[in-house]
């Protein structure tokens, strides 16, 4: 991370994202500045030797939603290990939907979201169809204490240390798979291997990776002689149009590691299922069902075209307006829900 000192950009950017900041923002007495969000997810100033908290006066940070939080998850805290700290945070399952609409569930979950949260914010992240990060605390006993107030109100909740959370969200993109009897081999595009064992327990995740990008084509005009040797010139001008795409994908957990295969239908290459002689349509739905009925948990997401799983734009984002790292997100809480935490509760098979 290169720490900016001096000079007339000094407070123009955020320490954690370097993104540019508006007019908000959270000062540290030292001069460092943060955007609000990034303040909330990692709660202490990034300067080496600073380290102060931020917003030390309260108890609860609301966390942005799945998209913007996962954006935030690029920042890499090796830097400063230390930032995780003692934190924890708070994540909302989704609830069935005679719970999601009752009143006081959604009075709960303002309270724990605090001031500034009314009712209206509550229901967007009780009616969704994915795990929803709602508050950090300063401890993991106050974690706990908020998980037991949302369970009061009937909903479920559960308690993820921050230093858990606060990991980038990468993925394995095999470009060649093959579903043999006990496992899955896969071959990445610079020909690495690696393997899935079915006969142990793992977790399958099914959504749709939306990609919205903006293709960008120059026209030129070329300019014509005139009769005087004037003429018109050449122009070259800028169109650019939205490409929306959206492909089929699942994505692999094993019970001991938080990096999913992720297999999506376009990127691979090859879909060998033995015992499936049909094209590749028909052998990518024989592929899903057979990772499908074999995992020890299983898991759809069907609002994956949702905002929540999207970043605003920001600049130096390549795909911002995909939903990949709030899928990813998504994944890892469950995930972290499966394996109860990640440390412990790993399953025999
Ligand atoms: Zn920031
Ligand atoms: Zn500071």
């Amino acid at each position: 991370m290169t720490i900016r000192i001096g000079s007339a950009t000094q407070g123009a950017t955020c320490v954690y994202c370097h993104d540019a900041l508006g007019k908000v923002g959270v000062s540290c007495p030292c001069g460092a500045r943060y955007h609000e969000d990034c303040a909330a997810v990692f709660g202490a100033c990034a300067i080496p030797g600073c380290g102060r908290p931020l917003a030390a006066d309260l108890e609860r940070w609301a966390l942005p939603r799945l998209g913007t939080l996962a954006q935030l998850l690029r920042v890499d805290l090796e830097v400063n290990p230390a930032l995780a700290g003692s934190s924890a945070v708070v994540c909302l399952h989704t609830p069935p939907r005679a719970v999601a609409n009752d009143p006081r569930a959604a009075q709960a979950v303002a309270n724990v979201l605090g001031p500034g949260h009314a009712a209206f914010d509550a229901r967007l992240r009780l009616n969704t169809d994915f795990p929803e990060p709602l508050v950090r605390t300063a401890s993991r006993l106050a974690a706990d204490q908020v998980v037991g107030e949302l369970q009061r109100a009937g909903l479920v909740a559960q308690a993820v240390g921050l230093a858990d959370l606060l990991k980038p969200l990468e993925t394995r993109d095999p470009r060649e798979v093959e579903l043999l009897p006990t496992q899955l081999s896969c071959v990445g595009a610079d020909g690495e291997r690696w393997a899935h064992y079915l006969d142990e327990p793992y977790l399958v995740m099914g959504a749709s990776v939306f990609h919205v990008s903006r293709k960008h084509d120059r026209r030129y005009s070329t300019g014509h002689q005139g009769d005087r040797g004037g003429g018109a010139r050449s122009t070259r001008s800028l169109h650019s149009h939205e490409v929306y795409s959206r492909d089929p994908a699942v994505f692999v957990y094993s019970s001991r590691d938080p990096v999913p295969s992720l297999l999506q239908r376009e990127r691979l290459r090859t879909i060998h299922v033995p015992g499936s002689a049909g094209n590749r349509a028909e052998n990518w739905l024989t592929l899903v069902k057979r990772l499908e009925r074999g995992a020890a948990h299983n898991v759809t997401i069907r609002g994956a075209n949702s905002p929540a799983l999207r970043a605003p734009s920001r600049p130096g984002y390549p795909s911002d307006k995909s939903n990949l790292l709030g899928l990813l997100l998504v994944g890892r809480l469950h995930w972290l829900q499966w394996t109860q935490g990640g440390a412990r509760g790993l399953k025999q098979g």
